[in-house]
Parts: C-alpha cells; structure tokens; sequence
C-alpha cells in the first residue's frame, strides 16, 4: 500500500469536534495521511509516507458535499431569471420549459452539459454531488436521466413526480399512478432516493406520500421538497416517512422545526434558490437553536438556482440567514453527508474518504469572507488530486 502525506496544513478543518478546536475540530500545523482512497491517520507530527504532497501552509476543509441538484438538463432560462426580477412571479411550471429542452437533446448532449457542470463544481470544491431526474417526466425519460446521472456518482435521486406534465393537465392523480406503477419500476434500479415536489402547482400531501410509500417499497430512501413558496404540510409529511431530508423549509410553522428537531430527518437549507427567486430566506436561526440537523445545497437547476457554488450558498447563509462562519462550513460537510445518509464523507478522520479541498486562504472564514472570487486551490476526490488551480496552486498566499 503506497502512502499519501498532505503535509503543512496550516489549518485542518476535521469537522470532528472531538479533535478539539470547536465546532469542525480545526486543528493547527496538521498531516493527514491516506492509503488505499481513504484517511488512515490525522496528526501533527512527522509521518512516514511515500508520497507528499505540500499544501504551503493553506487551509483544508472537508470536500463540499452538495446533496441537492438537477444537474441533468438542457436549456437555459436566463430570460425567465430576467423577467422574474423584472417583477415576474416563480412558478413551478417552468419546469415544463426544461422537460421539453431536456427531451429534445441527445444523450451525449446531456452527458457533455452535466459533466461539464461536474467539472464546475469540482473547481468549487464539490467531492460529492446528488443528482436527480425530473425534466424526463415518462418512464423511458426520467430512466434515462438516472442513467446519465449514474455516469457521474452513486448518489441519484428518482423525482419522477417534479411537475404534472402537460399531457396530464387536470389529471394529476392519473400522473402519480404512472410515477408509481410504471416509472418506478424502471427507474427504482437507478436510484438511491426517491422525491417528490410537494407545493401548490405540483403536488399535494395525498399524492406525495404515495409516490414516497412506493419509492420506500421498492427500496428506495425517501426525500422531499417541502415547503418552498408557502407553508404546507411537506416537512411533516417528510418527517412521517422517515425522509433522509425535507429540502427547501423556507417558509416553517414552529410545528414544522419542532418535528425536523425531533426527527432523523435533515432540514436542507437552499438559500441560492431563495436568492435567484427573489424568496426570503429559510429560519435556519430557529432550526439551529431547536437542535435540527441543517445541510446547505446548491439546487443547482436552470429555472431557480443556476450555480454550483457552495461557497456562494456559505456565504448566503452567512450573510443572510444569521447562520455562524463554523455552522455553514459543517452544514456543507457534515451536514449534507448526513442528509445522503453517509458517514464516509464530510469529514476528515480515519475511515473517511479522502476527500479534501485546499484553500487559497488561512482560514476556512475565508469562504464567506472573500464571497465570488476563486478560492480553491486544489481538490482530492479518494485520495487523488482531481483538480489544481492553475494559478492558485502555485502562488501561496
Ligand atoms: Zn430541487
């Protein structure tokens, strides 16, 4: 077994509070060591090892885990975005538009605009992305979504009912017995998790916890978006089912905290959702303070939230949400591997993969502090270095 030493960490950020240093276990002058893809040791003194690799005194953080995108599309909608802060109301319609862009691409068009999307999230700092389908809105369609998305990681997400097609105008309860009897089937073998778009426009409560029930049946983890335009019954419902996440929670009765606190399941905060519509942003204060597991995402999406950047969604939460420096960072990491039900990520220790971003900066305050200019300066997916700034890699700081 060959071993890897990333050495002159100025500041490591473990995201394991039992290693001291607050809230993400920050450690001062460390090496991490890794073997065979994963983290086998974390320390501060000299270590044995056959390969180095010298970070110059930079901060490291845990890669990103980001635990909600659509990144399987074609299209844009810029002139929706440009309308809508013209004073346009969001709808969940739109998602119309990109179904039928999405349809009409090839799938070698998609499988190049969602790897390059990839590749973007990566120079952000992204080790781990969910992807879900949702613009197929047919068995052969969504199956075909879930098939690309498989091609660029393990965690994809069956969102078959996202929005009734028009074909079903009026007849959504016709549409959620194709998602459960003729899509699921299909696409069942493609995915990890099952969602569903519980909002006025796309699906209520009755229709949502059927296609959860028999997304849980065919061995699938439930997810849910809830809650995103209005208050409605999708974070309970999400907690009834045991969800792994109830994502959006912008707009949360105190009953709906109170449940997410007493619960396993994960409030997934998508503040650069609220930004680009326009929307307030989600109570992550009161979440906190009730004792909920928050995760931060980037929705990555044409129509609500067109960016890959979970230093953009940091420092939203930051600014905008009166979330602390430390919370955001470990609700990127920690928070949104907990929210894809892993353990092996968001974190480094021994065990862990290894995967970790090197920052351009001392300190990972940098994140928000230093909001929309390049920041990372390599990434290491299993121990592999997958991306050097060509500039900042060199250059110190
Ligand atoms: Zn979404």
């Amino acid at each position: 077994v060959t071993a890897l030493a990333i050495e002159k960490i100025g500041l490591l950020v473990t995201c394991d509070p039992a290693a001291g240093g607050g809230p993400l276990g920050a450690v001062p002058d460390a090496t991490v060591v890794v073997e065979d893809g994963a983290v086998v040791a974390v320390g501060r003194s000299p270590v044995v090892a056959d390969e180095r690799v010298d970070v110059g005194g930079r901060c490291v953080l845990p890669g990103f885990v980001d635990s909600h995108t659509h990144l399987v599309f074609a299209g844009d909608r810029a002139d929706e975005f440009a309308a809508r802060m013209a004073g346009r109301p969001y709808e969940a319609g739109g998602i119309r538009t990109t179904a039928a862009a999405t349809a009409a691409a090839s799938d070698d068009e998609l499988r190049r605009l969602a790897a390059a999307r990839r590749v973007e999230a990566r120079r952000g700092g992204t080790t781990t992305i969910e992807v879900k389908s949702g613009y197929g809105l047919s068995a052969a369609g969504e199956a075909r979504l879930l098939r690309l998305a498989g091609e660029l990681t393990a965690e994809t997400t069956f969102l078959g009912a996202h929005v009734v097609p028009e074909s079903f105008a009026g007849r959504a309860d016709d549409y959620v017995e194709l998602v459960v009897s003729s899509m699921l089937p299909m696409c069942a073998p493609l995915a990890r998790f099952v969602d569903a778009f519980c909002e006025e426009g796309a699906f209520d409560a009755d229709q949502c916890r059927a296609v959860l029930s028999a997304g849980t049946g065919a061995g699938l983890v439930p997810k849910l978006h809830a809650n995103q335009l209005r208050p409605g019954p999708g974070v309970q419902l999400a907690v009834d089912l045991g969800s792994a996440s109830a994502d959006h929670c912008t707009h949360l009765t105190d009953a709906d905290v109170d449940a997410l606190a007493g619960s396993g399941t994960v409030a997934t905060l998508l503040p650069a959702a609220d930004f680009s519509t326009r929307q307030p942003y989600p109570p992550a204060r009161r979440l906190l303070d009730a004792g909920a597991t928050v995760a931060l995402a980037s929705n990555c999406n044409p129509g609500s939230s067109n960016t890959t950047s979970m230093a953009f969604v940091i420092a939203l939460a930051v600014r905008e949400m009166a979330m602390t420096v430390e919370e955001a960072v470990r609700a990127a990491t920690v928070g949104g591997a907990a929210a894809l039900r892993r353990t092996d990520i968001g974190r480094i220790g021994p065990g862990a993969r290894a995967d970790l971003v090197v920052l351009d900066a001392p300190s990972y305050t940098h994140v928000a502090y230093r909001p929309g200019v390049p920041i990372v300066a390599g990434v290491l997916e299993a121990g592999v270095l997958r991306y050097r700034d060509p500039v900042l890699w060199s250059s110190g700081h």
